[in-house]
């Protein structure tokens, strides 16, 4: 619903921002940005879906997230949707946490790091009996 306090966003209302992405440091923030254009956030992209063998591939950079997630759900195999869908929304949720502890705690940003973090979360959701995770992870 674009109401994440991004760059640009903090920007519209005249507040203190970073003048670009603190993941790749070169464009402006928005949340496109960050979940499909970002060159950081593609290489996690890519990282997770290799690791859930999905047959897509990262979100393009002008593509809509919503479509392209709703894309990917429907290409995966039948007994995979559920899953797909949930490790989707918990990288998207981990990328937005990871750009946070960049702008709030000075942390670097890494994608192997991050990768970890998603892998770790994926584990406990599928041991918490998120539907559809644990036929997902290898
Ligand atoms: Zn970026």
């Amino acid at each position: 619903m674009d109401r994440c306090w991004t760059g640009e966003r903090l920007a519209r209302r005249g507040l203190p921002h970073a003048p670009t992405c603190p993941l790749c440091d070169q464009a402006v923030e928005t949340m496109a940005h960050l979940l499909t254009g970002c060159s950081f956030s593609r290489m996690v992209w890519f990282e997770v879906l290799s690791w859930i063998r999905s047959t897509s591939g990262p979100p393009t950079v002008e593509g809509d997230f919503a479509e392209w997630w709703s894309q990917a759900v429907r290409t995966a195999p039948r007994q995979l949707r559920k899953g797909t869908s949930s490790v989707i929304m918990l990288t998207a949720w981990w990328i937005w946490k990871h750009r946070n502890a960049a702008v709030f705690d000075n942390a670097r940003p890494s994608v192997t790091s991050l990768f970890n973090d998603i892998r770790s979360d994926a584990r406990l959701w599928a041991d918490a009996g998120a539907r559809g995770v644990r036929q997902l992870l290898p």
